[in-house]
């Protein structure tokens, strides 16, 4: 069923046509997804046949269905759980280019990853900082990894069994237990679900992703994080969610970028624009701005 005050950009959408299907398109291997070795698995067998923006249910999903052309079709899920969660904690406020160099020294330090939790609890502060200085605020990321470590041991006894309980958990109680360890906020609850949990129908919502549906019209303007994900996990089928994530940082990262999204100059060079309402985007000026401090074209035409 169509959410009724997206009915009209479907349309819009609908009319346009999209990129071959059947391009590949790699995902980037420094993707927090899947890091050096690729981001999750081919899901042509499971949802190909729905990646179709023509029988989209949702504009969030015809979003989805076509970033699903431009990009790559995955399914995630698998990794396991603790090493996933501290790969997102090194993520946390910068680059995939720069977090996983410092994942991979500290797995090749203090791995094998079924005893990462306990070898991290006994690593000196200095030493784990040290190891992962190249993902930045490396004494802040140590003590959250550390205390990760701490709390996977106190309250599962080892690593797989952590890995376990996020595999087999309910997923909401896993969420909630997650979010009940500082340093673990809401994106990086949500990563371990999708990449370790194999979860269908969580969708982190990450800078990019809290951006763009947001300025598409697709979430309200003054949404946030929580917002954003409420209205996407309710409009985009359970097994896209995960590719929509990534597929969206990517498109976040080419083309709707915060500062310069590629409309601005030109208003054919995005391959989404005609299912865009451009809220805070204005190319006639130049200007951009947060969509929750955009002018409401209500108050403006008063
Ligand atoms: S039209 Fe502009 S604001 Fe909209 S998705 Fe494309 S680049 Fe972003």
């Amino acid at each position: 069923m169509v959410e009724p005050y997206l009915t009209l950009t479907l349309e819009r959408f609908r009319m346009s046509d999209g990129s071959d299907p059947n391009a590949t398109d790699p995902e980037p291997d420094v993707n927090i997804s899947g890091g050096s070795a690729g981001g999750g698995v081919d899901a042509s067998f499971d949802v190909h046949a729905s990646f179709d923006p023509e029988t989209a249910g949702t504009l969030a999903e015809a979003v989805v269905d076509r970033l699903g052309e431009l990009y790559w079709q995955k399914a995630y899920g698998g990794r396991d759980g603790f090493e996933c969660l501290v790969r997102t904690i090194l993520s946390q406020n910068t680059s995939d280019v720069a977090s996983q160099p410092a994942h991979d020294a500290l797995v090749e330090r203090y791995g094998p990853t079924e005893e990462l939790a306990a070898s991290l609890v006994d690593a000196p502060h200095d030493e784990l900082a040290e190891t992962i200085s190249g993902a930045g605020l490396y004494n802040q990321k140590a003590e959250s990894i550390h205390r990760a470590a701490s709390w996977v041991l106190e309250e599962f006894g080892s690593t797989p069994a952590f890995d376990a309980y996020v595999r087999d958990g309910d997923p909401d109680e896993v969420r909630e237990r997650l979010l009940g360890v500082k340093g673990v906020g809401p994106k990086t609850a949500d990563c371990v679900l999708l990449f370790a949990g194999g979860q269908g129908g969580v969708f982190p919502v990450d800078t990019h992703v809290h951006r763009i549906y947001r300025r598409m019209g697709i979430a309200p303007p003054d949404a946030d994080h929580e917002g954003v994900r409420e209205v996407l996990e309710r409009s985009v089928p359970a097994a896209k969610c995960g590719f929509g994530h990534t597929a969206t940082i990517q498109f976040g990262r080419e083309y709707c970028t915060a500062r310069k999204p590629a409309c601005l100059d030109d208003p054919e060079a995005c391959p989404l624009a005609d299912v865009c309402d451009q809220v805070g985007v204005y190319p006639e000026t130049g200007e951009v701005e947060d969509p929750s401090e955009a002018t409401d074209p209500s108050e403006a035409a008063d």
